[in-house]
């Protein structure tokens, strides 16, 4: 397994996100919306980051299922879901690949009338994505190849590694 992005990048990225959306949210009911599960840890360290009063929500989408890295049907459900109607909502993702589950989380969010909804995402595999938005903030852009580590997986394992690692095929 090869790190990609070590402990301290992640930490100086993830400080500065925290800085930029406390400083374009001030003055604003927000809600930090995390999908599960990829994000929690993303998410954890993010809160912290945002020095501004708000709350923080849940909703899961899923479509990698057991040992493929092939997606299948996305799967939506906002079950969790705090109240957001007219707050200010991050949707907080742990990746932009193909953007079909973070265009899909919006739209389902959007039913429940929040006053606005921004995205952030810590990797964007940029130049593969399927769907005419964008994610509106990120930390880090990626080559297109499978990374696990910091709340990602392969087949539900290596999500609690600290650094963010390229999946090598002799460690699955
Ligand atoms: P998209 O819908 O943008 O194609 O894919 C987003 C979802 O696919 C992510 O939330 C994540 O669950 C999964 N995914 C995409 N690329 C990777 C990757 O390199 N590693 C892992 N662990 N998951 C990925
Ligand atoms: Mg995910």
């Amino acid at each position: 397994m090869q790190t990609l992005i070590g402990e301290q990048e992640i930490r100086s990225a993830v400080t500065s996100l925290g800085k930029q959306i406390a400083s374009e949210f001030c003055n604003e009911s927000v809600t930090v919306l995390g999908v599960l599960t990829g994000s929690i840890v993303f998410l954890a360290d993010l809160i912290r980051s945002i020095d501004l009063p708000h709350r923080v929500g849940l909703i899961q989408a899923s479509s990698y299922r057991g040992a493929t890295r092939t997606p299948l049907k996305l799967r939506i459900n906002d079950s969790l879901l705090p109240d957001i109607r007219g707050r200010s909502v991050l949707l907080v993702d742990d990746i932009f690949d193909t953007g079909a589950t973070l265009s899909a989380l919006l739209a389902t969010v959007r039913t429940y009338e929040p006053r606005r909804i921004q995205s952030a995402v810590l990797l964007w595999k940029t130049g593969k994505s399927t769907v005419d938005i964008q994610p509106d903030y990120h930390c880090f852009q990626i080559p297109d190849r499978f990374v696990v580590g910091y709340g990602l997986d392969y087949n539900d394992d290596y999500r609690h590694l600290p650094f963010i690692a390229v999946l090598d095929h002799r460690d699955v």
